[in-house]
């Protein structure tokens, strides 16, 4: 929807939606400062993403502004432009349609609106639930609709490749057709690196780390120097899939021995029940207990696995950050400390330097919002002017 011939331009206005987006409203000042570009470039590159229906100028609020006077000009990302957004998930399928402006702020985001439905067995049920969801949801001119897909994703033809806890995804058609739920072309990014492009561009942290997540499944993400590491197979951060000597459970992909079937939800869950002898405990009585209690031996056993594969990772790469986020970190405080403390003793960074380990909220519709600029709102090739009406 933007176009201007000149690299460094585009490379401009990304820089300038990202700042937009990290920080929410700012002044062409503080555009300017914070991004290192001239007041006069920063100007232009404020007009015509205004003029493509990307940035809207507002008032400061009120509470900013000085008795006397004005109230300042703000730069604000679009208030009308709106994107459908539908995270896949194993258990749950979660379903918003936020502006741009509001994918700059969390609370926002959270407030809603948002839909969500337990999520279905069938193609058919799940298109059932998505066509009733995005009825109750405001509608606008949309650039695109963005999707987080859990398993294998091929960016570059949009294909679920494989998806072993969600295998009726596999294939194009599913993702063409939720575009087509939405009147608007698809723009699918797998969740884990949606995860990671969440975290680099909220700037938290260093330009290098690696993620992993501990949800349904286990899975990682490398960002090296602001950039997500891709390798030739979409296959990069699949580290919930190396198989632990004497794990005998069996894995969703098919293997015998997965990371992911010991610190995944359902496998925290199997450890939980065995050693309580309690064969339906339920996934909040095992938060309640953990909470209660901190970690017991069953699941340091398993933290310890996840370090040495995480650790095994980071020497690999080489990177001294790591980001932990999901439902594994959440049960207890302590948790991240052990895993710190398990991956330093595994990890070659911790013989002579120091390695980050931090926890983080999941922040993957930034992550979203910041892959569909890239690939959508603010792509070279040209695409018709899409400003809202
Ligand atoms: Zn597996």
């Amino acid at each position: 929807m933007y176009r201007h011939p000149s690299h460094l331009r585009i490379a401009n206005v990304r820089r300038t939606f990202r700042l937009l987006l990290a920080r929410g409203p700012v002044s062409r000042a503080e555009v300017a400062r914070a991004s290192g570009l001239s007041g006069v470039t920063a100007g232009k590159v404020a007009d015509e993403m205004i003029e493509a229906g990307l940035l809207e100028e507002i008032d400061a609020p009120p509470s900013s502004v000085p008795a006397m006077g004005r109230p300042p000009r703000l730069l604000s990302l679009s208030r009308t432009l709106r994107l459908p957004i539908v995270e896949l998930g194993v258990r749950e399928c979660v379903v918003r349609s936020i502006t741009l402006a509001d994918a700059a702020s969390p609370a926002d985001v959270a407030r809603g609106p948002i839909e969500r439905f337990a999520m279905p067995r069938t193609p058919h049920a799940f298109f059932g639930e998505l066509t009733k969801a995005r009825r109750r949801l405001p509608r606008g001119a949309s650039p695109a609709v963005l999707m987080s897909v859990p398993g294998v994703l091929s960016a570059a033809s949009d294909e679920v490749l494989f998806s072993p806890n969600l295998q009726w995804t596999h294939g194009r058609e599913v993702l063409e057709r939720i575009g087509r739920t939405f009147d608007a072309p698809s723009c699918a990014v797998q969740e884990i690196s949606a995860l990671a492009l969440g975290e680099l561009a909220h700037n938290e942290g260093s330009d290098s780390f690696l993620l992993v997540d501990f949800g349904d499944g286990v899975g990682g993400a490398v960002v090296l120097a602001d950039r997500l590491l891709q390798g030739p197979q979409p296959l990069c951060g699949e580290i919930g899939h190396t198989g632990l000597v004497g794990n005998r459970r069996r894995c969703g992909c098919g293997a015998v021995g997965c990371l992911e079937t010991l610190v995944s939800r359902g496998g925290l869950l199997a450890s939980f029940r065995t050693r309580r002898r309690a064969p339906k405990a339920t996934w909040d009585d095992c938060v309640e207990h953990v909470a209660a209690r901190g970690i017991e031996p069953w699941l340091a056993t398993s933290i310890d696995a996840a370090a040495t594969v995480i650790a095994g990772a980071l020497n690999l790469i080489g990177v001294s950050e790591l980001v932990v986020t999901g439902d594994l970190p959440a049960l207890h405080p302590d948790v991240t400390a052990l895993l710190d403390e398990r991956v330093q003793a595994h990890a070659l960074i911790g013989r002579f330097g120091r390695l980050v380990c931090r926890t983080a909220p999941r922040r993957r519709v930034f992550g979203l919002v910041t892959a569909a600029a890239d690939r959508v709102l603010l792509a070279e090739p040209a695409a018709p002017s899409l400003r809202a009406s």
